[in-house]
């Protein structure tokens, strides 16, 4: 660049000699040595200008070429800083001192002492505020009068724009670096707070004194074990375990003893289920097993396992024997219940059979026998069937049938009967189901008579003649809350009425009884004919149409048993006859 300055010098000499040498032949000619000086000074004063005018040309490209360099250096920083967030770029010239040499820290007390690469007034710009100050961000005041910065830029524009650059970035690293010191303090308080919360949840879900899930849980379990159950069309049993006479622990041996006792047996559940199953307390010393995949019978044999191990309770915490026991109900889906709710319900039921049977076993909702149910018990066995779904019901109303002494009759059959019925009736559809379901479930009050009364082969007596007339009565009782019911209530409650009069419960008479209780009337009765009763041998389908002929007008309504007579004598339907 200096070239350029000299060719302009030159040029302005040369010019000089020019003009010089032109005059002193004008003056050589005229003569005048005035112009002689003027002559000599001409070409000097020139070449000085031109040199100036050069220098100053040169300066201003070279500033411009800095410029240039400086602005894609910038921008490369720049670019890379923010596509790779490190602001630990600088701009760094050697020929520009770091605070480190201008300031000589080689001593503890200068702010920048051990970071000779930091470009210097960053550090020690607070020199210029007269104070040492903590952030960064409060350094990014006006220092142009801070010594650092005035020995490192030399008032260079270019220089001080790539201090500002570097302080910039010097502001933006310690902005990140704060950040990410922040984000690391979230983290961690945000991992303590989800490992709190899993234990606060673990702890809600949590029996505390047995260990195992609680009813909260076990409910939201159940529901999507059911559900997922019912997807993959997969059994699923419910065991429900309720130990013996507990009370009987508690008042004579105290409550802690009590308290011994369910841990225990919570250890048990544990222990026998592993993890193929769940356990949960349902409440109280009520506890529940949900079975995935499994169907009564070996949910059955798990329940049998668990009741045989119990045994061996006491001797673990110093109770005399006869003290620790438990019953169990079991039930299944699909075959007791194709919901949640109705499976708590089937299981709860028979928890009641195991009770009813003597306690200290195993029942299962479909299995009634020996099952010694009272009338003082059809209270809670409706409070448990309460939500139960018609499904559950009717699986009920089956176990009933089949401890009846004319269960070979099954009751399909009997709805099927029913629906024909209701066709030569005219009845719409609804009616037509209504019949069928009245026709299945007619008799399920026959629950709260004792399975010994009616599998009696012998005559019965008053007293259980009486009994078993109870079960109209006890079926409505049970069902008066089952809402798909309500319209065959009627039809259950009256079945055992007669046309002149003299039925049971009410003694209504003739139209007074709803039809479908007396369309159910005739069938039952023609059904018990067919079967073996302790006061009448079975008869043949024939006698027993003659039968219900000669009972029409007394105990059954005329024109209902003339349909009935007509749809079973047809000989184009063979099979109701004899499925009836
Ligand atoms: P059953 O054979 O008919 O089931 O008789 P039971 O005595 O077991 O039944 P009942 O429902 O009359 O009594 C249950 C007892 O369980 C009463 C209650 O004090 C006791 N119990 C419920 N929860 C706890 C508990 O957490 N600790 C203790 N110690 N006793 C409890
Ligand atoms: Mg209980
Ligand atoms: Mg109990």
């Amino acid at each position: 660049m200096r070239t350029r300055a000299f060719i302009y010098c030159v040029a302005g000499a040369a010019a000089g000699l020019v003009y010089a040498v032109s005059a002193y032949l004008i003056v050589n000619r005229f003569g005048s040595d005035h112009e002689a000086i003027h002559i000599g000074v001409a070409p000097i004063l020139a070449g000085a200008a031109a040199y100036v005018i050069g220098r100053e040309a040169d300066r201003i490209n070279q500033q411009s070429g800095m410029l240039a360099d400086a602005k894609k250096k910038f921008s490369a920083l720049t670019h890379a800083a923010i596509t790779q967030r490190d602001w630990n770029v600088s701009f760094e010239d050697p020929a520009i001192p770091t605070c480190w040499e201008v300031k000589g820290c080689g001593s503890e007390n200068c702010p920048s002492y051990g970071k000779q690469h930091v470009r210097c007034w960053l550090v020690a710009g607070t020199f210029c505020r007269g104070e040492v100050q903590g952030r960064f961000a409060q350094k990014l005041g006006d220092c142009s009068k801070c010594e650092v910065y005035q020995v490192s830029t030399e008032r260079d524009p270019i220089n001080e724009i790539g201090e500002n650059f570097n302080s910039l970035m010097w502001a933006l690293r310690e902005k990140e670096e704060m950040l990410s010191e922040t984000n690391g303090k979230l983290q961690k308080q945000y991992g303590e707070l989800e490992l709190m919360h899993k234990q606060a949840r673990e702890k809600a879900d949590t029996d505390m004194l047995t260990g195992l899930r609680n009813h909260a849980h076990f409910q939201d379990h159940l529901h999507k074990e059911v559900e997922k159950a019912q997807a993959l069309k997969q059994p699923l049993s419910l065991i429900m375990l309720d130990l013996d006479r507990f009370k009987s622990v508690n008042d004579e041996f105290g409550h802690q003893k009590g308290d011994e006792v369910l841990q225990v047996v919570g250890r048990l559940i544990r222990d026998e289920i592993g993890t193929s199953a769940y356990g949960a307390r349902y409440g109280g010393e009520e506890f529940v097993i949900v079975m995935p995949s499994t169907t009564a019978k070996p949910a059955m044999e798990v329940a049998d396992s668990l009741r045989r191990r119990m045994k061996a309770v006491e001797a673990e915490v110093n109770l005399p024997s006869g003290f620790v026991g438990g019953s169990f109900g079991v039930a299944d889906i699909p075959r007791c219940a194709s919901d949640a709710d109705s499976l708590i319900s089937a299981s709860d039921a028979a928890l009641l059979f195991a009770k009813r049977k003597g306690r200290d076993r195993v029942s299962y909702f479909r299995d009634l026998s020996d099952t010694e149910l009272r009338s003082g018990d059809m209270d809670k066995l409706h409070s448990r069937l309460k939500g139960a779904s018609l499904q559950t019901i009717r699986a009920l109303a089956e176990a009933v049938d089949a401890t009846d002494q004319y269960s070979e009759c099954g009751q399909p059959q009997m709805a099927r009967v029913a629906e024909a019925m209701a066709e030569r009736l005219g009845m719409n559809q609804e009616q037509a189901d209504a019949l069928a379901l009245a026709a299945r479930l007619h008799d399920i009050g026959k629950v709260g008579v004792p399975s010994s009364i009616l599998r009696k082969k012998e005559k019965l007596s008053p007293e259980e003649l009486s009994l078993v007339q109870q079960h109209p009565a006890i079926g409505q009782r049970l069902l008066r809350e089952v809402e798909q019911i309500q319209e065959l209530i009627q039809a259950i409650l009256y079945h055992h009425e007669r046309w002149d009069g003299q039925g049971y419960p009410e003694k209504l008479k003739g139209e007074q009884i709803p039809v479908m209780a007396r369309v159910i009337g005739i069938m039952d009765a023609y059904r018990a004919m067919l079967s073996d009763r302790p006061y009448r041998r079975t008869l043949s389908p024939a006698a027993a149409l003659e039968e219900l002929r000669k009972g029409a007008g007394s105990q059954f309504d005329p024109r209902l048993v003339k349909i009935f007579v007509e749809l079973i004598g047809k000989d184009e339907a063979p099979e109701l006859r004899h499925a009836v």
